[in-house]
């Protein structure tokens, strides 16, 4: 049986951050995911905004957390190689009753400690935002704000943590969670999860399960929280827009969410949305008609000239709600458990500090930290074409022609960027879409997705039948075709 000092439950950019954390120290850590890879689930489908801390009550845990994340996010990010962009925010206010919420979203802000707060005019606005509407009277400037791409750092934090000896076991969904007596066993073990992969052991457990952290904390005996899914609906417009605007430009926010968006994302495409309806669905990533109307007539009070035909693809993805802040926190009634749970907006911003948080939690609570003597702080910096001059293209090609053999032609990506993918872990073709961009673009894999079956199998040495999309049950090839 395998046994741990820590097992963490999930394998979203929560779980890799505290994985990679908990690696700096002496410890036997095991990650469990129930998908084939790391984040399939919530952050495989958000908006990518390193959030400055602004839209968040003072008192709040999340506030705390995401402003603290902003400035860890950063120094990862140089870490691990992961492109941060610190393009700004801009929240826009239309008439004088918008511009005096924007004064008291400033001062929250500035008590919550985001550093460079400043309204702007509607002249800064007409200078800086030339496509913003005329009618815009002001913003609040939030310099800070970052973009990421969301996947790539949860994989690269993922990669780190493996690298730091922490064994990642996909594939493996917790299916219940017995307590082992006390003094039952010699080290301790206060755990025995039992998986689709068998049981594991440990004396710490952090459930770290996004919109299934509910599910887990009550096989552990917490049965105090329910995670209500809300769904947000997003838009992402072609590579062409991406100088549309120069900055992340929010609305006002509601009581529920931020608003809908105009979002640069690190990869180019401009985004809009995302919506914010509950509903009961854990599963339900849907898009509607009614998502997409919403999205194009709030985002066309800030931006009057997009264009619905722009629009190159679309998802939906789900905030694992649980009231309005996080939960993170040691449960004295089961010891050695710490549900880290309600990772809504901005969770992805909060999540190295999240991580913190877990570490000070297990030290305060029993567990001895010591660091390692080599914790391998920094990791090689992927290439993408895409991202490079093509001076350092021809530089490439020139030490290995597989840079040269471009696979996917929306987004130039090579068949070496393909194959090291696959070497670092990538297993299915979102697997692919999500490291490298391949089939991202206009043809959605038109032109690439038989190339890209092939270079799977022949890296695997699975049959081209059973490579899937995102996972057992999305195989692409029917089954009947037996000769390939
Ligand atoms: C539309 C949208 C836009 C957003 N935009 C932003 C943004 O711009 N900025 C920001 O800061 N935040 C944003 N967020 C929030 C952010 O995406 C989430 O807070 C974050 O991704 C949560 O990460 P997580 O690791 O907690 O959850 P997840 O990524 O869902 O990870 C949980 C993992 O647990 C696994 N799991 C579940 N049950 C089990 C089980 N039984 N056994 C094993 N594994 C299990 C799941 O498969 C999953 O991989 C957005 C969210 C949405 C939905």
């Amino acid at each position: 049986m395998n046994a741990y000092d820590i097992i963490v439950i999930g394998g979203g950019v929560v779980g890799t951050s505290i994985a990679r954390e908990l690696s700096r120290y002496k410890l036997r850590i095991g990650l469990l995911e129930k998908e084939e890879e790391l984040a399939f689930g919530v952050s495989k489908s958000n908006s990518g905004i390193i959030h400055p801390g602004t839209q968040n009550p003072t008192d709040s845990l999340k506030g705390k957390l995401c402003v603290q994340g902003n400035k860890l996010t950063r120094k990862i990010c140089k870490e691990l190689g992961v492109v941060f962009k610190e393009v700004g925010e801009l929240i826009v206010a239309f008439d004088d009753s918008g511009m005096e919420e924007l004064m008291r979203l400033k001062k929250e802000g500035e008590e919550l400690g985001v550093p460079k707060l400043e309204i702007v005019d509607s002249a800064w606005l007409k200078k800086n935002e030339p496509n913003l509407s005329d009618k815009a009277a002001g913003a609040l400037y939030a310099p800070t704000a970052g973009i990421i791409s969301p996947y790539r750092f949860a994989y690269d934090l993922g990669e780190n943590a493996a690298k730091n000896g922490v064994e990642i076991h996909l594939l493996t969904e917790v299916q219940n969670i017995n307590l082992i007596p006390e003094n039952s066993t010699a080290e301790k073990y206060r755990f025995e999860v039992s998986t689709s992969k068998g049981s594991f052991r440990a004396r710490y457990l952090i459930n770290a399960a996004g919109l299934f952290a509910d599910e887990i904390s009550k096989m552990a005996g917490i049965d105090n929280f329910k995670i209500t899914p809300r769904k947000g609906e997003e838009f992402l417009l072609d590579k062409n827009d991406e100088h549309m605007t120069d900055h992340l430009l929010f609305p006002l926010p509601t009581k529920t969410s931020k608003g809908v968006l105009v979002i640069k994302t690190s990869d180019g495409n401009p985004m809009i949305g995302p919506t914010a309806k509950e509903v009961e669905d854990k599963e339900d990533l849907s898009t509607t008609d009614e998502g997409l109307e919403k999205v194009l007539s709030s985002v066309r009070k800030m931006i009057p000239t997009i264009n619905s035909n722009d629009i190159i693809a679309y998802f939906a993805g789900l905030r694992p709600a649980s009231g309005h802040d996080f939960i993170v926190r040691y449960e004295d009634k089961v010891p050695g458990l710490i549900n880290v749970a309600g990772i809504q907006s901005p969770g992805l911003t909060a999540a190295p500090a999240i991580a913190l948080m877990v570490r000070d939690l297990l030290k305060k609570n029993g567990l001895t930290l010591r660091r390692k003597i080599f914790f391998h702080r920094h990791r090689r910096k992927t290439v993408h074409l895409f991202a490079v001059p093509l001076s350092e293209t021809e530089k490439l090609v020139k030490k290995d022609a597989a840079y040269g053999d471009i696979v996917c032609r929306c987004e130039m990506v090579s068949a070496k960027e393909v194959t090291d993918a696959i070497a670092r872990g990538a297993k299915t073709l979102d697997g692919i879409k999500f490291r490298t961009r391949a089939q991202a673009g206009r043809c959605h894999g038109g032109f690439c997705t038989t190339r890209l079956l092939r270079i799977l199998a022949d890296e695997t040495g699975k049959k081209v039948i059973d490579i899937t999309k995102r996972g057992p049950g999305s195989e692409i090839v029917k089954k009947d075709r037996r000769d390939v």
